[in-house]
């Protein structure tokens, strides 16, 4: 099939609060395990584990840990047939829908989804030309199962490397384009795509142009993003652009590390952006010389203390009362530090003055309070 790279704007215009101007695309509405994704559907946030698949109980440990962090989708890597098995125990056990990462071999997604995964995500670079695409395709029909093509710069099939000398975002659109529309003609929509690159240009720039041509929905991620630091920066910048021109309906930061980072990160990036928002969000001051509590420690207390809590609340953390007062009195809950003790103020009031060492226990038990009004 000849595809054609077609440059035009997307053109549409609603959500995110960093450019108002833009409008959230109007994708495909697909399902993965009963959750729904694309369409009018919230952006989903989704992470990999990192254990042995095969060691059942220690991927279901991870599982557990990544969903209470909020993940909605767990991808899991299946590398043999003892990983297939391992899957359908695992399945039994996982409390959001499992997608297990395929390469290479297109008769372990059909296993993986005959052995009762949500979806398989597989690579149109390595498994093996459009013809065992269809297959897992077939097999994803059949069991009402959901397929991610996932393109990556690092394993572009050998003619579009050949035709564009070197990976380019328009290799990958064009990638991702031939296997979507193939999807399509054999009238399997039920499908997502990604087209990830570890360069944060050319990301946004494949996703932009896939975007411009395909209503399948997106699953964005910068690939091999690195460890914690510069992950977080190229991601924020990698994905944050991409939504911010309203495109993507499903998000991954891939860090080298603990995957559950990756979540929190992830639904920093969407609260950033204004376009979905879970648990706390911690307002602190850099801290400075008018410091009067040990205020790096305080502020990790409380981002543990207050980690259970999903309910979106601001909680501000200050280290004195230049502008701790004013900070704490705008967010929901708030401290400003004073000499060895915090004023606590709530909804804009003061509460009262606490031991520095009491600090953590009662913004918890105000956070608690307010989390439990905004859901009654
Ligand atoms: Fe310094 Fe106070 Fe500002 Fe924190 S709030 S940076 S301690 S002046």
């Amino acid at each position: 099939m000849e595809i054609t790279i077609i440059d035009k704007p997307i053109g549409l215009s609603h959500t995110c609060r960093a450019m108002p101007d833009i409008a959230k695309r109007r994708s495909r509405k697909i399902t993965l395990g009963g959750l729904s994704l694309g369409g009018e559907a919230p952006i989903r946030v989704q992470s990999m584990t990192n254990t042995d698949t095969r060691e059942v109980e220690a991927t279901c440990a991870q599982i557990d840990r990544l969903v209470e962090a909020g993940c909605e989708i767990v991808r899991v890597a299946v590398v043999d047939q003892q990983a297939v098995e391992a899957l359908a125990r695992i399945r039994e056990r996982a409390p959001v829908p499992l997608v297990a990462d395929i390469h290479f071999d297109h008769r372990l997604a059909v296993a993986s989804l005959e052995a009762g995964a949500d979806g398989v995500r597989i690579n149109p670079g390595n498994i093996g030309g459009l013809a065992k695409t269809l297959i897992v395709a077939q097999a994803a029909a059949k069991a009402e199962g959901c397929l991610r093509v996932g393109v990556n710069a690092g394993s572009l099939e050998k003619e579009l490397l050949e035709k564009y000398g070197r990976p380019s975002a328009r290799a990958l659109a064009e990638s991702a384009l031939l296997s979507a529309r193939e999807l399509e003609k054999a009238g399997f929509y039920n499908f997502k795509v990604s087209l990830k690159s570890s360069s944060v240009d050319q990301n946004i720039e494949a996703a932009r142009l896939f975007a411009a041509q395909s209503r399948a929905p997106l699953h964005i991620g910068l690939t091999e993003a690195g460890p914690l630091i510069p992950g977080v920066v190229k991601s924020a910048l990698g994905i944050g652009f991409v939504l911010a021109r309203g495109i993507g309906d499903t998000i991954r930061v891939s860090l080298t590390g603990d995957p559950v980072v990756e979540v929190k990160v992830g639904y920093e990036i969407l609260r950033a952006l204004g376009l979905r928002e879970r648990g706390v969000e911690i307002i602190s001051c850099p801290t400075c010389g008018r410091t009067e509590v040990d205020l790096v420690d305080l502020v990790a207390r409380v981002e543990q203390g207050l980690s259970h809590i999903e309910t979106p609340l601001k909680v501000a953390v200050m280290g004195c009362v230049v502008n701790g007062p004013g900070e704490a009195r705008e967010a929901d809950i708030g401290v400003a530090g004073g000499r060895g003790t915090g004023l606590l103020f709530r909804r804009g009031q003061k509460v009262r003055r606490v031991p520095e060492e009491e600090i953590v226990t009662a913004l918890a038990e105000m956070a608690e309070a307010e989390a439990a009004e905004r859901s009654e």
